[in-house]
């Protein structure tokens, strides 16, 4: 496994992606066995509860359960991220090649082990959460990504599924800004240090994969955890709380997440210095009965109209938001 950084590092949406089909198709499951049993069990004194209807534990007991369970784990957590990695790291190595193709290759500029895995792991992390950066910032600026990074926003209270909490478009657009930039910084740091991908360098971004998947859970709990003074460099939970206000003085900040360095470095950092008092949402004017996003429907088709209405704003009227701009 030589090149498995960038792919590393998509592990996590792509985690998230896949525990949504699956939380999905569960509850669809959980649905359509529930109907069933209503029929199939109509007249009858003793019946089974839904849960029991549509997970007898009977079925979850045999000799081949447990390899079905640890497969699913691993599956989830390792496998399916694995695959990531790789295609992402691929595509990393064809651009090194690329450009090595054009401008010739490069001698290999530093030598010792340590120095050669430091500076892999840095730059392409660095190249990722600058993408983060980036792509977050210009879907709060540029009023068609504005319109589907909205839903992202209009939740007023932050639990661990609002990490979840994302218009497809939106996803395909953060897939894909993070994908280029992990990609391009793969590539610049082999070619420019005349180096190639290190294993150690692939775990320990496999690592910090899985460490940013947690930390986005975490980051949309209610819990308002800080980490003080290194909140100027590893982005805080409550960061990400402020980053969710409803308030116009917290508005366009800490766009990074996790890695608050870029935030930092281009004045769009809010490191709250006690407990403030704000309400979450999207604006003042979109809560409660207001918010856009109440029903599942308005969720996904909102956003295309908010957007219609954007282009063509002569007979709608637009939020403050996009009025501020
Ligand atoms: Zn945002
Ligand atoms: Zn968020």
């Amino acid at each position: 496994m030589k090149n498995v950084i960038s792919p590393l590092l998509h592990n996590i949406e792509m985690m998230k992606g896949a525990f949504i089909v699956y939380g999905g198709g569960l509850l669809f499951f959980f649905l359509l066995s529930a109907l069933h049993r209503t029929f199939a069990e109509k007249g009858q004194k003793e019946s089974s509860s839904v849960w029991s209807y549509a997970f007898p534990a009977s079925l979850f007991k045999t000799c081949t359960s447990w390899v079905d369970f640890w497969h699913f784990l691993l599956t989830f957590i390792i496998w399916g991220p694995l695959i990531t990695l790789v295609t992402g790291l691929i595509s990393g190595q064809m651009l090194a090649q690329t450009i090595n193709g054009i401008l010739g290759p490069m001698p290999q500029s530093i030598r010792a082990p340590w120095l050669i895995i430091s500076t892999q792991v840095f730059v392409i992390l660095m190249a990722r959460h600058f993408g983060v950066f980036l792509t977050h910032f210009l879907s709060h600026k540029v009023p068609f990504l504005w319109s589907f990074h909205r839903p992202h926003h209009s939740a007023e209270s932050l639990t661990f599924l609002t990490s979840a909490r994302a218009h497809p478009l939106d996803s395909i657009f953060f897939l894909g800004g993070s994908l280029l930039f992990a990609a391009v910084g793969t590539a610049l740091v082999l070619y420019v240090t005349g180096t190639s991908l290190q294993p150690t360098t692939v775990s320990i971004l496999a690592g910090w994969a899985f460490l940013l998947q947690v930390m986005n859970i975490f980051e949309h709990s209610h819990i308002p955890f800080s980490f003080g003074k290194l909140s100027y460099v590893i982005g805080s939970p409550v960061m990400h709380h402020i980053h969710h206000s409803a308030e116009l003085r917290h508005r366009d900040k800490n766009f990074g997440g996790i890695v608050a360095i870029w935030d930092w470095l281009f004045g769009t950092i809010y490191v709250p210095k006690g407990h403030e008092d704000y309400r979450q949402g999207l604006t003042e004017g979109e809560l409660g009965k207001n918010n856009p996003h109440v029903r599942l429907l308005d969720y996904y088709i909102e956003p295309f109209k908010y957007f219609w209405n954007c282009i063509v704003p002569r007979s709608h009227a637009r939020s403050d938001r996009t009025l501020a701009r």
